[in-house]
């Protein structure tokens, strides 16, 4: 076809099952192209690791990373784009949710000279009415305060230029958080859609949890507009009980005393309830200062058979195949 270099990053948490299935899909799409496969382990517990290796000892394109332990998605997405030698980099789901066959609509794109290209589900795998009302409320909602657009993409599954994947890795974030970054480089952008399918094997990795630390975290990495609110609930009650307090006086100076434990105890209680919603809202930001200062790597590779780059952090390669180095033991 062309010498471009393809690279595909898959993130794997416990997903065993899904591995060789995946990788026999995607050859099958992407065979007629130069492209490499970056499979990042992410800490997994169950025989994921086993798999990746059986799948790349009898394929020279696919290249794993596995870390130390677990540290999430959006940390394992970031090491494959790290370690990634593509001129464009396509990242996807390991449990074939989203589809392959859509790799090269998105590379076609890519070609027509967009640099990011968001694949976007159009059914999302028929999910609950609550669901897609709270997932297009969530992303209408973080664009506002964000002010930029952020594709609503709940999936990851997208492709980057060389030179966005060159700013991702340079980015030294602790809690990373992809969807935004790639709204916020800007660049040439498009969207493909794909049909969702059902997962392949296992389930979900995503906890609630998991999803309102995403959601929370994408809010405070790309906006300071909630301390703002903060700062303007705070005013509006001033004002309000300024305003009750000057009527209160008044009642007084004209001979009425305004009585009623009920309102005083209610009006206490909500704000407090106030208080501390506002003083939770700031320390989450207090959270994310600690956590961006401590500048610990995202994430630390403890197998992989990628040479690392020269120019990669440290910390990683450090603890590269770290049980290999050690002497054996007799
Ligand atoms: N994943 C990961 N680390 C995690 C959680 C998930 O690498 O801590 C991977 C997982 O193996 C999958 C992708 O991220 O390839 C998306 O996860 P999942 O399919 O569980 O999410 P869902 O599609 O249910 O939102
Ligand atoms: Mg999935």
């Amino acid at each position: 076809m062309n010498n471009y270099l393809i690279s595909i990053v898959v993130p794997c948490y416990n997903e065993a099952e899904n591995i060789l299935a995946l990788m026999a899909r995607v050859d099958t799409v992407i065979r007629g192209y130069n492209h490499e496969i970056i499979l990042v382990n992410d800490g997994s517990q169950d025989y994921t690791q086993r798999q990746i290796e059986l799948a790349s000892s009898g394929n020279k394109h696919i290249k794993y990373l596995s870390f130390s332990r677990n540290f999430g998605h959006q940390a394992a997405l970031k090491a494959g784009i790290d370690h990634a030698n593509g001129d464009c980099i396509i990242t996807i789901d390991v449990d074939m949710q989203k589809p392959p066959e859509a790799i090269p609509e998105m590379i076609a794109l890519w070609q027509e000279g967009n640099d990011i290209v968001t694949a976007i589900s159009q059914n999302e795998g028929q999910p609950s009415i609550f669901k897609r009302w709270t997932s297009s409320g969530y992303y209408r909602v973080l664009s506002w305060l964000a002010d930029h657009k952020i594709i609503r993409n709940g999936a990851d599954f997208r492709l980057i230029d060389r030179k966005v994947a060159d700013i991702i890795r340079s980015l030294q974030i602790q809690n990373i958080y992809l969807r935004g970054i790639c709204s916020w480089v800007g660049y040439k952008q498009a969207i493909t859609y794909y049909r969702e399918e059902g997962r392949y094997a296992g389930t979900t990795k995503y906890s609630l949890v998991n999803m309102l630390n995403l959601a929370s975290n994408g809010i405070t990495s790309f906006s300071i507009k909630p301390l703002r609110f903060a700062l303007a609930v705070g005013l509006i009650f001033a004002f309000l009980a300024f305003g009750y307090g000057l009527y209160a006086v008044i009642m007084v100076g004209v001979g009425k005393t305004i009585t009623g434990w009920a309102s005083v105890v209610a009006s206490v209680v909500f704000l407090c309830g106030v208080q501390l919603i506002v003083l939770g809202v700031i320390g989450e930001y207090i959270g994310k200062i600690y956590q961006e200062v401590t500048q610990r790597p995202n994430y630390l590779v403890s197998k992989t058979n990628i040479s690392i780059p020269s120019n990669f952090r440290l910390e990683a390669r450090h603890n590269l195949n770290s049980t290999e180095r050690r002497p054996a033991m007799t």
